[in-house]
């Protein structure tokens, strides 16, 4: 027997909350898959692989992440009538990553999955995750093939950023990945343990090196309602990307930095030249280019620096990540 905890972030989700329930519940109730056993046959002589059946329980954990609809009051009368349904309920909106780490603090199974409300990430693919876990894969995170009803903007960007974190992340970080993904107890424990504030989940788990596969799957429209990452909130993430996995940012910052300098250097030798040649007195256009330039690379390694500046106040104050308001169906033993 194995318990799996699904995790649910969900921010004004009112038309989504139902359907994500019932079609979660629809497929993890009868879910046993069949794989070779070696997570509990593991010191047993088992030489012709015994295909088993493990029985899989479950538990689902939404986290109402401060939604201003109705979307807590659903969620609470489903959670009336079936107590595999936890709630846990933010004081405010903490954004998508507070509140799957909020999940996680809760979470008991032995496998916690990440999944969005919208069902953008079909649930019938969770069976294969489970099938790879059983299989001995620690981290199995969903891999997009195609995305239905995205705009090519939020395509484009994607497949831009996606790429550029790969090349700056000291940590390789899959390409075309998203939050969904299923991570086996030791990798939630070891999330758990890492206190930083500026989360991206996607990179934190792929950081603890434990073994991992990914398994491929069609990205859906959203079932209902409207997108709840806006552009500002979708930069917010991205940049959270970048710098809390790379230093490389900085050390381009030092590289403009030194061959701007290089550049003056061969700028004075010509300006030395010009007044022993005596042609001093025209130049305004360069000098504004010279400035203009400089002032440039002047701001742009300054906001870098403050990007990183900005996120060292953030962990200095030391504040929660996110505050639970209440929950539902939880015991308070739970740890
Ligand atoms: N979400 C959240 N807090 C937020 C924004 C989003 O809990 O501040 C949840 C949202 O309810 C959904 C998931 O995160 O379950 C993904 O959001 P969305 O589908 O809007 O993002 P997209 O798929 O467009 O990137
Ligand atoms: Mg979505």
């Amino acid at each position: 027997m194995a318990l799996l905890t699904v995790i649910v972030p969900l921010y004004n989700e009112q038309d989504c909350a139902q359907a994500c329930y019932e079609r979660l519940t629809q497929v993890l109730s009868d879910m046993s898959v069949s794989a070779p056993d070696n997570k509990d046959n593991k010191n047993k002589e088992n030489k012709t692989e015994i295909e088993t059946k493990t029985k899989i329980e479950f538990e689902i954990i939404f986290v109402n992440d401060g939604s201003r609809d109705n979307t807590l009051s659903i969620i609470q009368s489903i959670a009336q009538n079936d107590n595999r349904l936890k709630i846990i309920s933010l004081s405010r909106n903490f954004g998508q990553q507070a509140a799957f780490s909020a999940g996680l603090e809760y979470a008991k199974g032995d496998a916690v999955i990440f999944i969005d409300a919208d069902l953008q990430d079909p649930p019938e693919v969770i069976p294969e995750l489970v099938k790879k876990w059983l299989e001995g894969y620690q981290i199995i995170y969903g891999k997009r093939i195609r995305r239905k009803g995205e705009s090519v903007f939020k395509l484009l960007s994607a497949k831009i950023y996606y790429k550029l974190l790969h090349s700056l992340a000291d940590v390789k970080i899959p390409h075309d990945t998203g939050d969904f993904r299923l991570i086996d107890r030791c990798v939630a424990d070891t999330v758990l343990k890492m206190p930083e504030h500026n989360r991206f989940l996607r990179g934190m788990t792929c950081w603890t090196g434990f073994k991992q596969t990914s398994v491929e799957y069609h990205r859906d429209k959203r079932v209902a309602g409207q997108t709840k990452y806006g552009f500002f909130k979708m930069i917010r993430l991205a940049t959270d990307g970048i710098f809390a996995f790379s230093a490389k940012p900085l050390k381009l910052v030092s590289l403009l930095g030194s061959t701007a300098l290089i550049a003056s250097l061969l700028l004075l030798i010509y300006v030395f030249v010009s007044i022993f040649a005596g042609n001093t007195a025209a130049g305004w256009a360069s000098i504004i280019c010279v400035i203009m330039f400089f002032g440039g690379i002047q701001l742009l390694a300054l906001g870098i620096i403050g990007e990183y500046i900005a996120r060292i106040f953030d962990e200095v104050k030391g504040r929660p990540n996110y505050i639970v308001d209440f929950t539902v169906n939880i015991s308070d033993d739970y740890e």
